[in-house]
């Protein structure tokens, strides 16, 4: 199947609540071009390098999504356009996003980034990690930032039902978060999970962004 059919598939099949994110992390510009051709506005990339040299080169109405882990003395290469970073790990790379967003005179919305999967090397808060950020002084004093979701990953793994155990976790971290901090703010409402191999689940289980790399663009090459 072509990127194009591709993104015309999942216009088709995605509920009106779930926006499609297609990860272009390692693929030319070219597919890029092909899939925005297509009518596709949302790209997510996993680097800071590579996402700001294809920002440069590639049309200016494109919506750019962080989803990578991010350093903090590589959010001065995002923070000037990112439409949206999935991957606020600490208070310190929020206050960073802060600083340069005020800089490039933007309010930048961020996603706190939770650890849900059995795996150690995936990066991420717990929920009482998370309500101690959102409730801490400091950051309320970080006025070009916008916290407007949570994002996950699950395990790697063919078990479904674990799956669904941990993005179902997700979900209800969401609920609790937006309970006690933003129950009258419209803005937090992103729950981002699900990818090529577990999508299907995690729009089952809530999730309003989903971030497909493979199954658009085909396998990557590293
Ligand atoms: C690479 C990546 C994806 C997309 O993965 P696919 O399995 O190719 O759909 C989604 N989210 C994050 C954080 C990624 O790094």
């Amino acid at each position: 199947m072509s990127i194009k059919s591709e993104i015309q598939k999942f216009k088709k099949i995605l509920p009106k609540n779930v926006k499609l994110i297609a990860v272009s992390k390692t693929k030319p510009n070219e597919d890029i071009l092909e899939a925005y051709v297509a009518g596709q506005l949302h790209f997510g990339e996993n680097k800071a390098q590579e996402m700001s040299e294809k920002f440069v080169s590639l049309p200016p109405d494109i919506k750019w999504h962080f989803i990578g882990h991010l350093q903090t003395n590589k959010v001065k290469y995002i923070t000037p356009f990112a439409h949206l970073i999935h991957s606020i790990d600490s208070i310190k790379l929020l206050g960073e996003v802060n600083k340069h967003a005020y800089k490039n005179q933007r309010i930048v919305d961020c996603l706190l980034q939770f650890h849900i999967a059995t795996e150690e090397t995936k990066f991420g808060l717990d929920l009482r990690e998370a309500q101690s950020i959102l409730d801490c002084d400091y950051f309320k004093t970080l006025l070009n930032i916008r916290i407007v979701g949570i994002m996950g990953m699950a395990t790697l793994t063919d078990d479904k039902e674990m799956i669904r155990k941990e993005f179902r976790y997700l979900k209800n971290c969401f609920d609790e978060l937006k309970a006690e901090f933003y129950p009258d703010t419209d803005s937090f409402k992103e729950i981002s999970m699900g990818m090529t191999d577990d999508y299907q689940i995690a729009i089952e289980e809530g999730s309003t962004m989903i971030r497909i790399g493979s199954a658009i663009f085909g396998a990557r090459n590293y």
